[in-house]
Protein backbone atom coordinates (compact mmCIF):
# COMPACT_ATOMS: atom_id res chain seq x y z
CA UNK A 1 0.00 0.00 0.00
CA UNK A 2 1.34 3.26 -1.13
CA UNK A 3 0.06 5.68 1.73
CA UNK A 4 2.47 8.60 1.93
CA UNK A 5 3.76 11.16 0.08
CA UNK A 6 7.68 9.93 0.09
CA UNK A 7 6.74 6.57 -1.83
CA UNK A 8 4.22 8.25 -4.57
CA UNK A 9 7.15 10.54 -5.00
CA UNK A 10 9.52 7.74 -5.40
CA UNK A 11 7.27 5.73 -7.30
CA UNK A 12 6.95 8.96 -9.51
CA UNK A 13 9.99 9.56 -9.99
CA UNK A 14 10.43 6.51 -11.09
CA UNK A 15 8.20 6.81 -13.80
CA UNK A 16 9.87 10.08 -14.87
CA UNK A 17 13.26 8.22 -15.38
CA UNK A 18 11.35 5.42 -17.57
CA UNK A 19 9.66 8.07 -19.92
CA UNK A 20 6.50 7.05 -18.52
CA UNK A 21 4.65 9.45 -16.97
CA UNK A 22 1.56 10.69 -18.00
CA UNK A 23 1.49 14.34 -19.28
CA UNK A 24 -1.81 15.90 -19.10
CA UNK A 25 -2.19 19.13 -21.22
CA UNK A 26 -5.04 21.59 -21.07
CA UNK A 27 -6.82 22.93 -24.34
CA UNK A 28 -7.04 26.72 -23.66
CA UNK A 29 -9.36 27.56 -26.74
CA UNK A 30 -10.30 27.24 -30.36
CA UNK A 31 -8.63 30.33 -32.67
CA UNK A 32 -10.03 29.22 -35.85
CA UNK A 33 -13.24 30.24 -36.67
CA UNK A 34 -13.35 27.44 -39.09
CA UNK A 35 -11.64 24.49 -38.04
CA UNK A 36 -12.57 23.10 -34.99
CA UNK A 37 -8.75 21.05 -35.52
CA UNK A 38 -6.91 23.69 -34.16
CA UNK A 39 -6.38 23.94 -30.30
CA UNK A 40 -4.90 26.86 -27.88
CA UNK A 41 -2.19 24.89 -25.89
CA UNK A 42 0.36 26.82 -23.46
CA UNK A 43 -0.38 29.80 -26.21
CA UNK A 44 0.22 28.00 -28.35
CA UNK A 45 -1.74 27.31 -31.60
CA UNK A 46 -1.79 23.92 -32.67
CA UNK A 47 -3.22 20.97 -34.91
CA UNK A 48 -4.83 18.51 -32.89
CA UNK A 49 -3.99 15.16 -34.45
CA UNK A 50 -5.05 12.80 -31.49
CA UNK A 51 -8.81 13.47 -31.13
CA UNK A 52 -11.16 10.75 -31.49
CA UNK A 53 -13.29 13.41 -33.05
CA UNK A 54 -12.97 11.55 -36.75
CA UNK A 55 -15.99 13.75 -38.21
CA UNK A 56 -15.82 16.67 -36.78
CA UNK A 57 -18.56 16.83 -34.99
CA UNK A 58 -17.30 17.40 -31.30
CA UNK A 59 -17.49 21.43 -31.90
CA UNK A 60 -20.49 21.08 -34.47
CA UNK A 61 -22.90 24.21 -33.96
CA UNK A 62 -25.99 22.35 -34.61
CA UNK A 63 -24.84 19.91 -32.38
CA UNK A 64 -23.77 22.53 -29.43
CA UNK A 65 -27.29 24.35 -30.44
CA UNK A 66 -28.88 20.69 -29.77
CA UNK A 67 -27.50 20.62 -26.56
CA UNK A 68 -27.95 24.15 -25.33
CA UNK A 69 -32.04 24.05 -26.08
CA UNK A 70 -32.32 20.70 -24.17
CA UNK A 71 -30.43 22.54 -21.06
CA UNK A 72 -33.15 25.08 -21.23
CA UNK A 73 -35.89 22.80 -21.45
CA UNK A 74 -34.90 19.93 -19.48
CA UNK A 75 -31.92 21.12 -17.06
CA UNK A 76 -28.44 20.05 -16.65
CA UNK A 77 -28.83 17.07 -14.78
CA UNK A 78 -31.16 13.92 -14.89
CA UNK A 79 -30.97 14.00 -11.29
CA UNK A 80 -31.68 10.17 -10.51
CA UNK A 81 -30.96 7.07 -12.40
CA UNK A 82 -32.79 5.37 -15.31
CA UNK A 83 -34.89 3.81 -12.81
CA UNK A 84 -35.61 5.96 -10.18
CA UNK A 85 -36.77 8.71 -12.27
CA UNK A 86 -33.84 9.75 -14.44
CA UNK A 87 -34.70 8.10 -17.98
CA UNK A 88 -36.65 11.39 -19.71
CA UNK A 89 -37.77 11.62 -23.59
CA UNK A 90 -34.58 12.43 -24.76
CA UNK A 91 -32.80 8.80 -23.79
CA UNK A 92 -36.11 7.54 -25.18
CA UNK A 93 -35.99 8.56 -28.46
CA UNK A 94 -32.45 8.51 -28.86
CA UNK A 95 -32.11 4.58 -27.65
CA UNK A 96 -35.26 3.65 -30.45
CA UNK A 97 -33.05 5.97 -33.26
CA UNK A 98 -29.73 4.29 -32.06
CA UNK A 99 -31.41 1.15 -32.57
CA UNK A 100 -32.77 1.87 -35.68
CA UNK A 101 -29.22 2.75 -36.52
CA UNK A 102 -27.83 -0.41 -35.87
CA UNK A 103 -30.67 -2.73 -36.98
CA UNK A 104 -31.10 -4.03 -33.23
CA UNK A 105 -34.14 -5.10 -31.55
CA UNK A 106 -33.62 -2.52 -28.55
CA UNK A 107 -30.64 0.06 -27.29
CA UNK A 108 -29.73 0.92 -23.85
CA UNK A 109 -27.93 4.14 -22.85
CA UNK A 110 -24.87 4.18 -20.52
CA UNK A 111 -23.03 7.08 -19.08
CA UNK A 112 -19.94 6.26 -20.79
CA UNK A 113 -18.51 2.83 -22.59
CA UNK A 114 -16.06 1.95 -19.69
CA UNK A 115 -19.62 1.17 -17.33
CA UNK A 116 -21.35 -0.52 -20.94
CA UNK A 117 -17.98 -3.19 -21.09
CA UNK A 118 -18.43 -3.54 -17.57
CA UNK A 119 -22.45 -3.89 -17.92
CA UNK A 120 -22.25 -6.54 -20.55
CA UNK A 121 -19.46 -8.88 -19.29
CA UNK A 122 -20.36 -9.12 -15.63
CA UNK A 123 -24.20 -9.53 -16.63
CA UNK A 124 -23.34 -12.34 -19.15
CA UNK A 125 -20.71 -14.30 -17.71
CA UNK A 126 -19.42 -15.49 -14.24
CA UNK A 127 -18.31 -17.75 -11.98
CA UNK A 128 -17.42 -21.47 -13.99
CA UNK A 129 -17.33 -19.13 -17.35
CA UNK A 130 -14.88 -18.60 -19.03
CA UNK A 131 -14.16 -15.21 -20.52
CA UNK A 132 -11.86 -14.86 -24.21
CA UNK A 133 -10.17 -11.13 -25.28
CA UNK A 134 -7.59 -10.48 -27.50
CA UNK A 135 -4.40 -9.54 -26.10
CA UNK A 136 -4.89 -5.70 -27.58
CA UNK A 137 -8.79 -5.21 -25.93
CA UNK A 138 -9.21 -1.80 -24.64
CA UNK A 139 -8.47 -1.82 -20.70
CA UNK A 140 -12.24 -1.58 -20.20
CA UNK A 141 -12.58 -5.19 -21.51
CA UNK A 142 -9.72 -6.54 -19.22
CA UNK A 143 -11.29 -4.93 -16.26
CA UNK A 144 -14.92 -6.18 -16.80
CA UNK A 145 -13.35 -9.58 -17.55
CA UNK A 146 -12.02 -9.32 -14.20
CA UNK A 147 -14.87 -7.86 -12.57
CA UNK A 148 -17.23 -10.85 -13.98
CA UNK A 149 -15.43 -13.73 -11.65
CA UNK A 150 -15.34 -15.75 -15.06
CA UNK A 151 -11.77 -17.39 -16.04
CA UNK A 152 -10.23 -14.57 -18.14
CA UNK A 153 -8.09 -15.90 -20.67
CA UNK A 154 -6.57 -13.67 -23.53
CA UNK A 155 -5.79 -14.68 -26.96
CA UNK A 156 -2.83 -13.19 -29.02
CA UNK A 157 -3.83 -10.27 -31.19
CA UNK A 158 -6.00 -10.70 -34.17
CA UNK A 159 -5.71 -14.30 -34.25
CA UNK A 160 -8.81 -16.34 -34.55
CA UNK A 161 -6.80 -19.47 -34.33
CA UNK A 162 -5.66 -18.79 -31.01
CA UNK A 163 -8.75 -17.76 -29.93
CA UNK A 164 -10.15 -20.98 -30.77
CA UNK A 165 -7.07 -23.01 -28.56
CA UNK A 166 -8.35 -21.17 -25.74
CA UNK A 167 -11.45 -22.59 -25.31
CA UNK A 168 -12.01 -24.98 -22.85
CA UNK A 169 -15.31 -26.60 -22.91
CA UNK A 170 -17.03 -23.84 -20.07
CA UNK A 171 -19.80 -21.40 -21.80
CA UNK A 172 -17.88 -18.74 -23.20
CA UNK A 173 -17.92 -14.84 -24.30
CA UNK A 174 -15.74 -13.98 -26.20
CA UNK A 175 -15.26 -9.77 -26.27
CA UNK A 176 -12.90 -7.91 -29.00
CA UNK A 177 -12.54 -4.15 -30.40
CA UNK A 178 -13.96 -4.15 -33.96
CA UNK A 179 -11.41 -1.50 -34.03
CA UNK A 180 -8.50 -1.94 -32.55
CA UNK A 181 -7.85 1.56 -30.30
CA UNK A 182 -4.03 2.03 -30.64
CA UNK A 183 -3.30 0.32 -33.48
CA UNK A 184 -6.25 0.83 -35.99
CA UNK A 185 -6.85 -2.78 -37.84
CA UNK A 186 -10.10 -4.68 -37.20
CA UNK A 187 -10.59 -7.50 -35.68
CA UNK A 188 -11.03 -11.25 -37.50
CA UNK A 189 -14.99 -10.66 -36.97
CA UNK A 190 -15.96 -12.91 -39.77
CA UNK A 191 -13.48 -15.60 -38.02
CA UNK A 192 -14.20 -15.41 -34.79
CA UNK A 193 -18.39 -15.25 -35.35
CA UNK A 194 -17.60 -18.84 -37.01
CA UNK A 195 -16.29 -19.80 -34.09
CA UNK A 196 -18.44 -18.63 -31.70
CA UNK A 197 -20.96 -20.13 -33.80
CA UNK A 198 -19.42 -23.55 -33.73
CA UNK A 199 -18.66 -23.72 -29.86
CA UNK A 200 -22.09 -22.32 -28.87
CA UNK A 201 -19.86 -18.86 -27.41
CA UNK A 202 -21.35 -15.77 -27.41
CA UNK A 203 -19.38 -12.84 -29.57
CA UNK A 204 -19.56 -9.11 -27.96
CA UNK A 205 -17.85 -6.56 -30.29
CA UNK A 206 -17.04 -3.31 -28.94
CA UNK A 207 -16.94 -1.02 -32.12
CA UNK A 208 -15.88 2.09 -30.12
CA UNK A 209 -14.15 3.28 -33.47
CA UNK A 210 -15.37 1.73 -36.20
CA UNK A 211 -19.09 3.17 -35.42
CA UNK A 212 -19.78 6.13 -38.10
CA UNK A 213 -16.56 5.65 -39.69
CA UNK A 214 -16.31 2.49 -41.24
CA UNK A 215 -18.72 0.29 -43.38
CA UNK A 216 -20.22 1.47 -46.87
CA UNK A 217 -22.90 3.64 -44.89
CA UNK A 218 -21.22 4.29 -41.42
CA UNK A 219 -22.43 1.29 -39.46
CA UNK A 220 -19.43 0.22 -38.50
CA UNK A 221 -17.32 -2.95 -38.17
CA UNK A 222 -20.53 -5.69 -38.23
CA UNK A 223 -21.41 -3.60 -41.55
CA UNK A 224 -17.88 -3.47 -43.07
CA UNK A 225 -17.84 -7.23 -42.87
CA UNK A 226 -21.43 -7.76 -43.71
CA UNK A 227 -22.40 -10.22 -40.75
CA UNK A 228 -25.68 -10.71 -39.52
CA UNK A 229 -27.11 -9.68 -35.88
CA UNK A 230 -27.11 -13.43 -35.03
CA UNK A 231 -23.11 -13.66 -35.52
CA UNK A 232 -22.43 -10.86 -33.00
CA UNK A 233 -25.30 -10.76 -30.63
CA UNK A 234 -24.14 -8.01 -28.32
CA UNK A 235 -22.62 -5.00 -29.82
CA UNK A 236 -21.27 -1.65 -27.42
CA UNK A 237 -20.90 1.43 -29.22
CA UNK A 238 -19.38 4.92 -27.43
CA UNK A 239 -20.46 8.47 -28.55
CA UNK A 240 -17.64 9.74 -27.61
CA UNK A 241 -15.39 9.39 -30.77
CA UNK A 242 -17.32 9.75 -33.93
CA UNK A 243 -20.22 11.16 -32.60
CA UNK A 244 -18.69 13.65 -30.86
CA UNK A 245 -20.87 13.93 -27.98
CA UNK A 246 -20.51 11.60 -24.26
CA UNK A 247 -21.95 8.04 -23.08
CA UNK A 248 -22.32 4.99 -25.40
CA UNK A 249 -24.85 2.35 -25.97
CA UNK A 250 -25.51 -1.47 -26.17
CA UNK A 251 -27.85 -2.45 -29.07
CA UNK A 252 -29.12 -6.08 -28.79
CA UNK A 253 -32.36 -8.17 -28.96
CA UNK A 254 -35.32 -7.08 -27.09
CA UNK A 255 -34.49 -9.97 -24.39
CA UNK A 256 -30.51 -9.16 -23.76
CA UNK A 257 -31.62 -5.28 -23.30
CA UNK A 258 -34.38 -6.04 -20.66
CA UNK A 259 -31.44 -8.49 -18.78
CA UNK A 260 -29.23 -5.49 -18.62
CA UNK A 261 -31.44 -3.24 -17.49
CA UNK A 262 -32.15 -5.96 -14.38
CA UNK A 263 -29.33 -7.21 -13.68
CA UNK A 264 -26.25 -4.70 -15.07
CA UNK A 265 -24.91 -2.80 -11.60
CA UNK A 266 -23.10 0.16 -14.10
CA UNK A 267 -26.99 0.88 -15.54
CA UNK A 268 -28.90 0.60 -11.98
CA UNK A 269 -26.35 2.35 -9.61
CA UNK A 270 -25.93 5.32 -11.82
CA UNK A 271 -27.36 8.87 -12.02
CA UNK A 272 -28.52 8.92 -15.94
CA UNK A 273 -26.90 10.29 -18.73
CA UNK A 274 -27.90 14.44 -18.73
CA UNK A 275 -30.53 14.66 -21.11
CA UNK A 276 -28.78 17.38 -22.92
CA UNK A 277 -25.79 14.89 -24.06
CA UNK A 278 -28.85 12.65 -25.15
CA UNK A 279 -30.09 15.66 -27.24
CA UNK A 280 -27.12 16.70 -28.71
CA UNK A 281 -26.04 13.17 -29.75
CA UNK A 282 -29.76 12.53 -31.63
CA UNK A 283 -28.32 15.84 -33.75
CA UNK A 284 -24.87 13.68 -34.10
CA UNK A 285 -26.62 10.58 -35.11
CA UNK A 286 -29.08 12.64 -37.46
CA UNK A 287 -25.47 14.10 -38.90
CA UNK A 288 -23.61 10.66 -39.22
CA UNK A 289 -26.23 9.63 -41.48
CA UNK A 290 -26.84 12.77 -43.78
CA UNK A 291 -23.89 14.03 -44.37
CA UNK A 292 -21.91 10.84 -45.74
CA UNK A 293 -18.91 13.33 -47.07
CA UNK A 294 -17.97 12.85 -43.50
CA UNK A 295 -17.01 9.56 -43.33
CA UNK A 296 -15.58 9.93 -47.18
CA UNK A 297 -13.99 12.74 -46.05
CA UNK A 298 -11.80 11.41 -43.28
CA UNK A 299 -11.22 8.32 -45.41
CA UNK A 300 -10.03 10.37 -48.38
CA UNK A 301 -7.39 12.02 -45.56
CA UNK A 302 -6.49 8.69 -44.35
CA UNK A 303 -5.40 7.88 -47.50
CA UNK A 304 -3.58 11.06 -48.46
CA UNK A 305 -1.92 10.82 -45.19
CA UNK A 306 -0.64 7.20 -45.60
CA UNK A 307 0.92 7.75 -49.19
CA UNK A 308 2.73 10.69 -48.46
CA UNK A 309 3.84 8.97 -45.00
CA UNK A 310 5.13 6.08 -46.94
CA UNK A 311 7.05 7.89 -49.92
CA UNK A 312 8.59 10.14 -46.61
CA UNK A 313 10.03 7.21 -44.68
CA UNK A 314 7.26 7.46 -41.66
CA UNK A 315 7.12 3.94 -40.51
CA UNK A 316 3.38 2.88 -40.92
CA UNK A 317 1.13 -0.27 -39.13
CA UNK A 318 -1.66 -2.04 -41.57
CA UNK A 319 -4.25 0.22 -40.25
CA UNK A 320 -6.65 1.02 -42.90
CA UNK A 321 -9.16 3.75 -40.10
CA UNK A 322 -8.08 6.87 -39.08
CA UNK A 323 -5.84 5.81 -36.44
CA UNK A 324 -2.76 5.58 -37.64
CA UNK A 325 0.08 4.62 -35.05
CA UNK A 326 3.46 5.84 -36.15
CA UNK A 327 5.30 3.15 -33.80
CA UNK A 328 8.85 4.28 -32.64
CA UNK A 329 9.55 1.20 -30.11
CA UNK A 330 10.91 2.96 -27.00
CA UNK A 331 9.23 5.69 -24.58
CA UNK A 332 12.25 7.80 -24.73
CA UNK A 333 12.12 8.33 -28.38
CA UNK A 334 8.40 8.48 -28.57
CA UNK A 335 8.05 11.75 -26.16
CA UNK A 336 10.88 13.46 -27.74
CA UNK A 337 8.81 12.90 -31.14
CA UNK A 338 5.67 14.27 -29.79
CA UNK A 339 7.37 17.09 -28.13
CA UNK A 340 9.24 17.85 -31.25
CA UNK A 341 5.86 17.92 -32.92
CA UNK A 342 4.39 20.20 -30.53
CA UNK A 343 7.10 22.69 -30.90
CA UNK A 344 6.21 22.21 -34.75
CA UNK A 345 2.86 22.83 -34.05
CA UNK A 346 0.45 19.31 -34.19
CA UNK A 347 -0.74 17.98 -31.09
CA UNK A 348 0.65 14.21 -31.08
CA UNK A 349 0.44 12.17 -27.92
CA UNK A 350 3.07 9.54 -27.28
CA UNK A 351 1.08 6.36 -26.52
CA UNK A 352 3.46 4.07 -24.20
CA UNK A 353 3.17 1.14 -21.54
CA UNK A 354 0.97 -0.01 -19.86
CA UNK A 355 -1.42 1.15 -22.72
CA UNK A 356 0.44 0.00 -25.37
CA UNK A 357 3.04 -3.09 -25.08
CA UNK A 358 6.55 -2.80 -23.93
CA UNK A 359 8.68 -1.98 -27.01
CA UNK A 360 6.19 -0.97 -28.95
CA UNK A 361 5.44 2.52 -27.65
CA UNK A 362 4.06 5.20 -30.66
CA UNK A 363 2.89 8.36 -32.00
CA UNK A 364 -1.17 8.04 -32.34
CA UNK A 365 -2.25 9.95 -35.10
CA UNK A 366 -5.79 10.19 -35.90
CA UNK A 367 -7.17 11.68 -38.82
CA UNK A 368 -10.55 14.18 -38.44
CA UNK A 369 -12.79 15.37 -41.29
CA UNK A 370 -11.86 18.19 -40.10
CA UNK A 371 -8.22 18.37 -40.88
CA UNK A 372 -7.21 20.55 -44.08
CA UNK A 373 -5.40 18.77 -46.79
CA UNK A 374 -2.40 21.32 -45.74
CA UNK A 375 -2.41 20.46 -42.23
CA UNK A 376 -2.15 16.65 -42.99
CA UNK A 377 1.13 17.32 -45.47
CA UNK A 378 2.40 19.55 -42.64
CA UNK A 379 2.33 17.16 -40.15
CA UNK A 380 3.62 14.45 -42.60
CA UNK A 381 6.62 16.54 -43.30
CA UNK A 382 7.59 17.65 -39.45
CA UNK A 383 6.98 13.15 -38.94
CA UNK A 384 9.56 12.38 -41.81
CA UNK A 385 12.27 15.18 -40.10
CA UNK A 386 11.36 13.51 -36.83
CA UNK A 387 11.79 9.98 -37.63
CA UNK A 388 14.78 10.46 -39.66
CA UNK A 389 16.75 12.44 -36.50
CA UNK A 390 15.67 9.69 -34.70
CA UNK A 391 16.48 6.66 -36.58
CA UNK A 392 20.31 8.65 -37.64
CA UNK A 393 20.38 8.99 -33.26
CA UNK A 394 19.81 5.14 -33.00
CA UNK A 395 22.59 4.86 -35.15
CA UNK A 396 25.02 6.99 -33.47
CA UNK A 397 24.25 5.19 -30.20
CA UNK A 398 24.94 1.56 -31.52
CA UNK A 399 27.86 2.87 -32.85
CA UNK A 400 28.77 4.54 -29.55
CA UNK A 401 27.90 1.43 -27.53
CA UNK A 402 28.32 -1.55 -30.08
C1 LIG B 1 -12.84 4.81 -25.66
C2 LIG B 1 -13.15 3.38 -25.59
C3 LIG B 1 -13.97 2.87 -24.60
C4 LIG B 1 -14.45 3.71 -23.45
O1 LIG B 1 -15.47 4.56 -23.85
P1 LIG B 1 -15.77 5.85 -22.97
O2 LIG B 1 -17.12 6.26 -23.37
O3 LIG B 1 -14.71 6.84 -23.30
O4 LIG B 1 -15.69 5.39 -21.54
C5 LIG B 1 -14.31 1.54 -24.64
N1 LIG B 1 -13.83 0.74 -25.61
C6 LIG B 1 -13.01 1.18 -26.56
C7 LIG B 1 -12.51 0.23 -27.60
C8 LIG B 1 -12.63 2.51 -26.58
O5 LIG B 1 -11.79 2.96 -27.50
Amino acid sequence: MKRNARAHEAELFELDRQHLRRLRRTVEGFPDERSAATVLVEGRRLVNFSSNDYLGLARHPAVAASMSAAAMRWGAGSAASHLVTGHGLEHAKLEQELAAFTGRERALLFSTGYMANLAVIAALAGRGDLVLLDRLSHASLIDAGLLSGARFRRYAHADAHAAQRALTGDATLIATDGVFSMDGDLAPLPALADIARRSDALLVVDDAHGLGVIGPSGRGTLEHFGLADEAVPVLVGTLGKAFGTFGAFVAGSAALIEWLVQKARTYIYTTALPQPVAAATRTALDLVQRESWRRERVLALTTRFRKTASAAGVPLAASGTPIQPVILGSSETTVRASRDLFESGFWVSAIRPPTVPRGTARLRVTLSASHGEEQVDALVEALSRICATSASMRAERSLAHP
